[in-house]
Order: C-alpha cells, then structure tokens, then sequence
C-alpha cells in the first residue's frame, strides 16, 4: 500500500484524534490511550498498543501511520548541545535543537521550512521561505528528539521545556502551531506546564492577541531595537507592526495575570543597537510592560555585515537595564560549533519566493 495515502496520526490533536476514531465508529477514548503511546512511551507501532483492540490494530495498520521527519543528519557539539537536520520532503529540511542546561533540558523547534521575514540578521531569513510546517512536522520534532535523548536514569524525560525559536515565523503557522502545542500541554501528550513552552514571535501583534484566546503559553518577542527606525531596518516586519502596537498587544497578553512576563529578546550587535543610549532608550520602553530581557550576543553566519557586541559592551548594556530593575539575562552561546546557535538554523529549503539567488548553502552539504 502506498504509505502517502494513509493518515498520518501525528497530525492530530487530542480533539482531532476523537474526532478520527468516531469517523472510525469507534469510541472517541481510544485517542487518549493512542496519544499515550505515541507521545509517552514513543512508539510508532501500533502493534505495540496491548490495549487496543486487536480489530483496531489492523485497521490503524491498514489507513493509518505515525511517522515523524526522517532524521538526516545528527550531531553533538561539545557543548552538549545536539542539533538533527530532519527531511520534511524532497526539497526541504528544518532543524531542531536540544540544550542540555543544569536542571533542564530544551528543544528548540522549528515552525517553517524557512521564513519571510527576513530579518537583517538572522540566516534562516536569508534563504527565504517554502512552507509552513504541518503538525505531524512540528510535533515530531518533539517525537525523535525524545526517542533519541531516552530517559536519564531517574526515568525522567530529559525534554523539560520547549521553545518554538527555530526556524519560521510560528505566529504565521497559527493553527499548526497551536495544536502542536496542545500536544505539548496535554495529559495525554507530553504533559509539559504551559510555563515551560514559549513561543518566539518577530512581533505579529494581532496574532498574539489570538494566541491569548486559545493558549497560555510563555511569550517572547524578539525586539532587538528600542525605536522604530533602527526596528524598521533590523525587522522589516516592524513597518507593519510598529512597537507601540506590539507592546500594546504585548502587555494584553500578560494582563489578566500579575505574575506573567513577557520575554524581550535582544541581539546585540556591534555599534548598531549596543549603546548606553539604547539601553536607556530601551528602559523607558518596557516601563510599561511586565518583562524580562534577554540579551543574545550575535551570532554569525557567511555573508553577513554584522559582528557580536564585545562582552564589555553586552555588560555596560546589561547593568543599565539591571539598574532600571529590568530582570535581564545574557543568553549563553550554546552549539554555535555545529551552527545551532540562534540565529544559525538553515536546514536545507526550495525558496519559492523572490530571496532564492541568496540562498545559503548548508556547511555541512549533508543531503542528496
Ligand atoms: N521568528 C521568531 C522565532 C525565531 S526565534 C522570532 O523572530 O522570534 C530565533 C531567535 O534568534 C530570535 O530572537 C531571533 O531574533 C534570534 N536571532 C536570529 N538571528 C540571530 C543571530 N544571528 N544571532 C543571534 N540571535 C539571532
């Protein structure tokens, strides 16, 4: 039978997942126990399912599959940073990121096969963008991570947080993305507290206004200028949307709740946005705002014009913000060694749009 025309299972939400079994005349609970050993004890058989009914097996067998991207490519930096290059078709591949941290462990997530923002900075943006990633896409990111990473010995999963920081725009996937992340939440699924999943976006301020309808998860927005002119040229996404519509949108989302932050990232780079004044700049910005900040010293990639902030500079720049009571972090370079650092992820994508002649070439040249 031709695989391509079975459902793909990995697809499905909790509520989808009903919905599918009803379809199948079947009792809408057998897409709980079916979650749990999908995404709890990560299995892909589902003649491992001993309490499925072995009727129901075969069918599964027959019209259904649960069948994350393929893994092309797996390495570990020094670090321990772990960054798989993941096939999604012919023509494209996305990356995702594991950082192992004391206490923790995070997967960064992709949300496109690229992205349309090109943000001046950033390298995905320079390949330019092919798709939106389909739920099986983004929630088996999740999948094969786990499967590789196993338990540590106390029997725990070692995946404790999620941040949807790869590549893409997720805000721009919204429903993917959204039931993705209602995998990530559920009981049934992965079962994490909506304060371990944060979502990254360039700053579509009405879609963070419809995440606030459907989900609670932790937000961040990449800033990275305390005023529109210097926003407009390092997010062009910031002509749209400028930053006191994305505050206003910003500062909703943590309204109803007096503990909540939102997360304002900044990349610093040299002698663009690193100044004392900026800083300052950047205090009278949040006074508003429930925030943190984090800083990410730049990093590079081929062909850019920009260089990271001298350490002397990310401090001065930090200490002001620190002064004005701001809780800021400077982000640790984590797997830049294997290109996973931020900013780095480039897998490997068919640009249909304008940006293709700029594509930049994997270091790796890993695929075909
Ligand atoms: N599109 C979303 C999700 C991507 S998150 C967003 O923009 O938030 C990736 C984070 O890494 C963003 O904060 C992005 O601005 C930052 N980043 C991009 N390029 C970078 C680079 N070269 N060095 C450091 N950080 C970078």
């Amino acid at each position: 039978m031709d695989t391509s025309a079975k459902t793909n299972l990995l697809d499905f939400d909790r509520a989808a997942l009903r919905q599918y079994f009803v379809a199948l005349g079947e009792k809408p609970f057998r897409a709980e126990q079916v979650l749990q050993w999908v995404y709890q004890y990560g299995v892909d058989d589902f003649d491992a399912m001993s309490n499925v009914s072995k009727a129901l097996r075969e069918t599964l067998k027959q019209c259904a599959e649960i069948r994350a991207p393929e893994i092309l490519l797996d390495q570990t930096a020094p670090d321990g940073t772990r960054k798989w290059l993941l096939r999604v078709d012919s023509g494209n591949s996305i990356e995702t990121v594991f950082i192992p941290e004391e206490g923790r462990g995070t997967l960064c997530v992709s949300s496109q096969a690229g992205c349309a923002l090109d943000c001046s900075f950033c390298a995905t943006g320079k390949q330019g963008f092919n798709r939106n990633l389909t739920v099986a896409e983004i929630i088996g990111q999740l999948w094969v991570a786990n499967r590789a990473l196993k338990r540590n010995p106390k029997g725990e999963r070692v995946i404790t947080n999620v941040v949807l920081m790869g590549m893409g725009e997720p805000l721009l996937n919204f429903d993917h993305v959204v039931s993705a992340i209602s995998i990530m939440l559920d009981d049934f699924g992965y079962g994490l507290s909506r304060r371990r999943v944060t979502l990254s976006t360039a700053g579509m301020a009405p879609m963070i206004d419809q995440l606030r309808e459907v989900s609670s998860v932790s937000l961040a927005v990449s800033l990275h200028a305390p005023n529109d002119a210097l926003r407009d040229e390092l997010v062009p996404l910031n002509k749209k949307y400028p930053i006191a519509e994305l505050l206003a949108a910003c500062k909703r989302y943590v309204a109803d709740e007096t503990s909540r932050r939102v997360t304002f990232e900044y990349v610093m780079l040299d002698g663009v946005n690193d100044s004392p004044r900026h800083a300052r700049e950047l205090v009278q910005l949040l006074k508003e705002v429930p925030s943190k900040v984090n800083l990410i010293p730049f990093n590079p990639f081929p062909g850019t014009k920009y260089r990271r902030s001298s350490a002397e500079a990310i401090e001065r720049f930090r200490a002001i913000l620190m002064e004005a009571n701001l809780v800021t972090i400077t982000r640790k370079t984590r797997g830049d060694d294997i290109d996973a650092a931020c900013g780095q992820l480039v897998g490997r994508v068919e640009d249909r749009g304008s940006r293709s002649r700029r594509y930049i070439p994997l270091r790796e040249a890993v695929t075909q």
